[in-house]
């Protein structure tokens, strides 16, 4: 099966009422992990890769590795989409490498930093749903800003900030019709990274879960039933994975994710992708220093490269059966890029 266009991914995933889960990658392990898992699950899948993965790894390492995985498993339906591209030029870039979807991200200035103006954003997103769009490849755009920062990408907002940066639904019913793209990523709350929380309680001085305004997703989903949503920075952050990182040298304390419940809420009222980095990121970190920490005098990359790539795995599995797109990928025909683009026509 060739890539196939996300926004055929994410229409099934609508027709199926499930989610989708879109795993960040940076190298060959993690690929290789959620392919296996997309497999073992019958999935089909959102591979992402962000600016930060792409200068890491370079770009036709990163396009090459998804091809091998194309290839190894054909039977399942692969989307391969740039996460935060912050131009048009990066998007262009993406879509002449093979990507079959981008998301371009209005919500900040190409920076990647200071919140953009509405104007702005509408400008820039509808610019790129025009060109992505006659290539046959799928626009994300966003709406609102999330807190947090990864890999150098993000605002910065701290939890009070997030909450005056939530998207409005009203807004987003705007946005979709003047931009024309084809997902949306809502502002509800959610951080990128593992410390999604920056409440305290003051009494106990425990680190308190983050305030999430499920709400606008259901109000958005109300104002838009044909609107796919995406939940950025929707890591759960399993405290079992945190525990093995902290128990073999590592100091992660004040972690907190989104709970798989929240999620399953978001994907019952029109959620169909769902942002995960930070989970295979623990999951690997953990295997690694347990390898480290029990046998010191290992020094051959495979003897932690593989664990860490078996660790990263169950995640998978495990986000793939929760979202409910384990055993879709034999639902439909892939449709080439071609037939996209002449659906947008
Ligand atoms: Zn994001």
């Amino acid at each position: 099966m060739p890539l196939v266009p996300m926004r055929q991914i994410l229409d099934e995933a609508a027709k199926g009422g499930y989610g989708v889960g879109a795993f960040n990658v940076n190298n060959m392990e993690q690929i290789q992990a959620i392919m296996e898992a997309a497999n073992d699950t019958n999935s089909p899948v959102i591979i992402q890769a962000s600016r930060g993965a792409l200068k890491y790894s370079k770009l036709i390492y990163l396009k090459k590795l998804m091809e091998a995985a194309v290839e190894e498993y054909p039977q399942i339906p692969v989307c391969m989409h740039l996460d935060h591209g912050n131009s048009v030029e990066t998007c262009m870039e993406a879509i002449q490498l093979g990507f079959t979807s981008v998301m371009i991200d209005g919500s900040l200035a190409e920076d990647g930093k200071t919140p953009n103006s509405y104007e702005a954003n509408v400008a820039i997103t509808k610019k790129v749903a025009e060109i992505a769009h006659m290539f046959g490849v799928t626009v994300e755009g966003e709406l609102g800003c999330l807190g947090g920062i990864e890999d150098g990408h993000g605002a910065g907002l701290s939890d009070k900030e997030v909450q005056d940066h939530l998207t409005d639904p009203k807004q987003a019913e705007e946005f979709v019709a003047l931009t024309g793209l084809d997902a949306l990523a809502v502002a509800i709350g959610t951080s990128h990274g593992a410390y999604k929380s920056g409440r305290i309680d003051p009494v106990t001085g425990e680190v308190l879960p983050p305030t999430l305004a499920m709400d606008r997703i259901r109000e958005i989903h109300t104002l838009m039933p044909n609107c796919h949503m995406v939940m950025h920075g929707s890591s759960s952050v399993p405290k079992e994975l945190v525990d093995v990182i902290n128990q073999y040298g590592g100091k992660m304390p004040g972690t907190f994710g989104i709970p798989v419940a929240n999620i399953q809420d978001g994907i019952r009222h029109g959620v169909r992708k769902i942002n995960v980095d930070t989970d295979s990121r623990l999951a690997i970190t953990g295997a690694i220093r347990k390898v480290f920490f029990e046998t010191p005098g290992k020094f051959d990359p495979r003897d932690y490269l593989k664990p860490a790539r078996e660790a990263a795995y169950k995640v998978y599995v495990d986000r793939m059966n929760a979202f409910g797109q384990a055993g879709h990928a034999g639902d439909y025909k892939p449709m080439t890029l071609a037939a996209a683009a002449k659906l947008y026509k």
